[in-house]
């Protein structure tokens, strides 16, 4: 049975000076079809180098990496301020966690005061 793999979004590479620049990802990537995030059409699968590489001269394509590196100095900040809300995330996911273990804990203690109070009340009934 073929496992049918979701095709990777198309990543840039980043030359000696820091700037981002096309890049032919390796040929077992490209087999399960590569996806280009510039938006110049959409939903289009790229499953050859030589395809892709002709991507790359379309003017939104190029567009797209010319804005990127404009932008280049935000990314570092974006990624410090992304690596502050996983932070954050991953302490509220341990808080949620802690509160869910406290309320299972209470769930199981009424449990078994209703079972108590059910047993007695059977019993009781059974003394009639
Ligand atoms: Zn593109």
């Amino acid at each position: 049975m073929a496992l049918s793999l979701e095709p990777e979004l198309y990543q840039v590479a980043v030359d000696e000076n820091g700037t981002y620049i096309n890049n032919i990802p390796s040929l077992n990537t490209i087999k399960n079809g590569i996806r280009c995030p510039c938006g110049s059409r959409k939903n289009q699968i790229f499953k050859t180098s030589s395809g892709l590489t002709k991507h790359f001269d379309c003017e939104k394509h190029k567009s797209w990496l010319k804005s990127l590196n404009l932008e280049r100095v935000n990314h570092y900040n974006e990624l410090i301020k992304s690596k502050e809300i996983v932070k954050q995330q991953q302490k509220q996911i341990k808080e949620l966690k802690l509160e869910l273990q406290e309320k299972d804990k209470i769930i199981i203690n009424q449990a078994k005061e209703i079972n108590i109070k059910y047993n007695v009340q059977s019993t009781n009934l059974l003394e009639l």
